[in-house]
């Protein structure tokens, strides 16, 4: 354990064309903390997060993981994606392979790791998101909510330093949304550190170290979670709130 946070943005700028998505955006995480990330449709959320792992690159400022600037390019890109995963709205898994090969592939291909050691953890980690008797089924077999553990689970397999959360549960059904939002409470309490961009305000409150606050491609306002719902500090955020809660 150092002090010095796990992830560092500092005046990150992005334009697509004349759009400027992120705006100076300075944003530290340290090891273990769960940054949650809110605000308004086109606010710049997952292309913060998709600049993290270096999905969508940045025009100016600068990013560091883990003491080091992103890397542009090469084994060292294949290497920051493996130490951040990203769990994505729609789940992405490959449709023609099981649950298990789903959750194995990244560090058998990508890695090149022992398959059968690879198969050891991936059982466990389908049995810590509570999937383990579906591991032989397809995709397709699943539901919206299983899909997503998996999809947590194959992202936990490469062993990440940080995971990145663009709306895991959005895409659910309703009653699926619980047993996402439980992984990943648990995750969190296990000291995983996690930026999680969702409308989910229970887990904001619960789960949360932090609530980071964007309108407009700007990091608005930044609170523990229990100070920002009681006391926010801006208008922007007032609205947003006022709207979905
Ligand atoms: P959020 O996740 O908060 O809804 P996004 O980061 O997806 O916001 O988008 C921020 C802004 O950038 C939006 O106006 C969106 O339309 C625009 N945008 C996102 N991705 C692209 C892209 N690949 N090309 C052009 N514009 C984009
Ligand atoms: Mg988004």
């Amino acid at each position: 354990m150092t002090d010095e946070p796990l992830i560092v943005l500092e005046k990150v700028n992005k334009w697509f064309g004349p759009l400027h998505v992120l705006q100076d955006v300075d944003l530290s995480v340290h090891r273990g903390e769960v940054v949650v990330v809110i605000g308004p449709s086109g606010s710049g959320k997952s292309t913060l997060c998709r600049a993290i792992n270096r999905l969508e690159p940045i025009n100016s400022g600068t990013i560091t993981f883990d003491g080091r600037p992103l890397p542009a390019e090469g084994r060292a890109l294949a290497r920051l994606r493996s130490e951040v995963g990203m769990v994505f709205q729609s789940f992405n898994l490959f449709a023609h392979k099981t649950i298990l090969q789903n959750v194995m592939l990244g560090p058998v291909k990508v890695r090149k790791e022992n398959s059968a050691a690879v198969r050891d953890r991936a059982l466990a980690l389908l049995e810590r998101v509570g999937i383990a008797s579906q591991a032989e089924k397809y995709p397709a077999q699943l539901s919206g909510g299983q899909q997503q553990r998996v999809a947590i689970a194959r992202a936990l397999a490469m062993q990440p330093k940080a995971l990145l959360f663009d709306e895991p549960t959005s895409a659910l059904d309703p009653e699926m949304v619980g047993e996402v939002l439980e992984v990943m409470t648990s995750l969190a309490r296990e000291g995983m550190t996690m930026v999680v961009v969702t409308h989910e305000m229970g887990f904001a409150r619960h789960a949360a170290n932090r609530v980071v606050f964007m309108a407009d491609g700007q990091i608005v306002e930044e609170a523990e979670p229990a100070e920002f719902f009681a006391h926010p500090r801006s208008d922007r955020a007032k609205d947003f709130l006022s709207k979905i809660l």
